[in-house]
C-alpha cells in the first residue's frame, strides 16, 4: 500500500477540512424540447457549477441551475450567491463537513439553489477525500436501482402523445404528465397520453395549477375512467395547505407535496395538515443534503414516503439527488429524468439507467468526471 492510500485510509469522516478555495463558473446547454409545465416554458438552461478546493488538493463540485418560475434564482444570481456570502463563509475556514455545511446552510437566504450547489461540492469534496462514495456515507448503498420516469410537457393532446409513445419506446414504465391547464384540456392531454402509452404507469403534476374544487374534479374523473395514476403532485397552490388536504381526503389518488415543501419545518406542517400522501425532495429547494435528508426523517416518522426529484438541472445535480435517494429508506420513487433533456452528456459517471432503472455507479464522492470550465460555454458576457 502507498503511503498516500495509508494516510488516506487513516481519515475519518468526522475529521475537518481544510477549504482552500471555492470557486464557480457559468454554463449554458440547449434542451433537445421545450420543457413546458404550468408555471413556466424552458428551451435552455443556464446553470453555474460550485467548486471546492481542500488544502490537500481534493476537488468537489456540485450544480444550480436557474428556476426564476420556484426558487427565484437566476444564473447571475446562483453566480452572485457563490462568489460572495457563500465563498466568505467556508473559504480559508477548516471544519468537519457539520460545520462547514453550516455555515453554507446560515449564508445566503433565499438562494436555496445555490447554497445547494457549493454544499454538494462540499458533499463530494468530503468523500473523495475518504475515498468513498457518497451514499454510503451518508448512511444508503450503491447497489440499489430505481425506476426513472420521463417528464412529459404541457403541451397539445398530439404532441404529448407524442412525447409518451417515444419514452415508452426508450424504455420508461413511468410516465410523469405535466397537467394544470384547463381542466377540460387537462381531460384530453391525459386521455391522450393513455391511449398512446396504454402500459405506462403515471403521475401526474399540476405544479399548482388546479384551485382545490378543480383538482378534485378531475381527479374524481381519472379514477370513474380507471386511468393508472399512481399520484398527484401539487395540484394547489403552495400556500393552500388546507386545500391540499381537502384534496387528499377527497380523492383515491395519493397527493405529493411539491412546491409546499421546501424544509423539514415545511413537511411538519403538511404532515400535521394531513395535507399529502409523499412529499418531492429537491436540493434546489432544501438548500443541502442535510435538510433533504430531515425531511425524509419526517417522512419516515409521519408513515409518509419520498420522490427525489429535481428542477430541469444539469448531471451534477441530479446525481447528487440520486445519491440522496438512495441514503434514506423513506424515499421510494424518483423523477430525476433532466440529463435525457440535456444535449450535452457531461460530466461523465455518476450513474446510469439502462431500461430506464437509475443506479449509482459507484467512486469517490459523487463518481463524477470534474467538469471542465469550457463545457457547455455560457455566451461572453
Ligand atoms: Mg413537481
Amino acid at each position: 500500500m502507498s503511503t498516500a492510500a495509508l494516510s488516506r485510509s487513516a481519515i475519518r469522516p468526522e475529521h475537518p477540512l481544510a477549504v482552500r478555495a471555492v470557486r464557480h463558473h457559468r454554463h449554458r446547454a440547449p434542451l433537445l424540447r421545450p420543457f413546458v409545465t404550468a408555471a413556466r416554458r424552458t428551451e435552455c438552461v443556464e446553470y453555474v457549477v460550485a467548486e471546492v478546493e481542500l488544502n490537500d488538493g481534493t476537488i468537489g463540485q456540485g450544480s444550480a441551475a436557474e428556476t426564476v418560475a420556484v426558487t427565484g434564482e437566476d444564473a447571475a444570481s446562483i453566480a452572485a450567491a457563490l462568489g460572495g456570502p457563500l465563498r466568505a463563509a467556508v473559504e480559508g475556514r477548516r471544519g468537519t463537513l457539520r460545520e462547514l455545511t453550516r455555515a453554507v446552510a446560515g449564508a445566503a437566504p433565499g438562494a436555496s439553489s445555490a447554497r445547494a450547489a457549493l454544499d454538494v461540492a462540499l458533499h463530494d469534496a468530503w468523500a473523495r477525500r475518504l475515498d468513498q462514495t457518497l451514499v454510503e456515507l451518508l448512511g444508503g448503498r450503491t447497489g440499489g436501482q430505481l425506476p426513472n420516469d420521463m417528464t412529459i410537457s404541457l403541451e397539445d393532446p398530439d404532441s404529448m402523445a407524442q412525447h409518451a409513445r417515444e419514452a415508452v419506446a426508450g424504455g420508461h414504465e413511468v410516465l410523469k404528465i405535466k397537467l394544470g391547464g384547463n381542466i377540460e384540456e387537462d381531460r384530453r392531454r391525459l386521455r391522450a397520453v393513455v391511449e398512446a402509452a396504454p402500459h405506462a404507469r403515471l403521475r401526474l403534476d399540476a405544479n399548482q395549477g388546479w384551485s382545490a374544487p378543480e383538482a378534485i374534479r378531475i381527479l374524481d374523473s381519472f379514477t370513474a375512467e380507471g386511468l393508472p395514476v399512481d399520484l398527484v403532485e401539487q395540484p394547489v397552490p403552495a400556500a393552500d395547505i388546507a386545500g391540499m388536504a381537502r384534496v387528499r381526503e377527497a380523492t383515491d389518488i395519493p397527493v405529493m407535496a411539491d412546491e409546499s415543501v421546501w424544509t423539514a419545518a415545511d413537511a411538519r406542517r403538511i404532515v400535521a395538515a394531513g395535507a399529502a400522501d409523499m412529499l418531492n425532495i429537491k436540493l434546489a429547494k432544501t438548500g443541502g443534503i442535510g435538510e433533504a435528508l430531515a425531511i425524509a426523517d419526517v417522512a419516515l416518522e409521519a408513515g409518509l414516503s419520498c420522490m427525489v426529484g429535481a428542477m430541469m438541472e444539469p448531471r451534477i445535480s441530479i446525481t447528487a439527488a440520486a445519491h440522496v435517494a438512495f441514503a434514506h429508506p423513506a424515499i421510494t420513487t424518483i423523477d430525476l429524468d433532466p440529463p435525457a433533456w440535456f444535449s450535452s452528456a457531461l460530466p461523465f459517471g455518476g450513474y446510469a439507467q439502462p431500461g430506464g432503472r437509475l443506479r449509482l455507479l459507484g467512486g469517490p464522492g459523487l463518481g463524477l468526471d470534474r467538469l471542465p470550465e469550457d463545457a457547455d460555454p455560457a455566451p461572453p458576457g
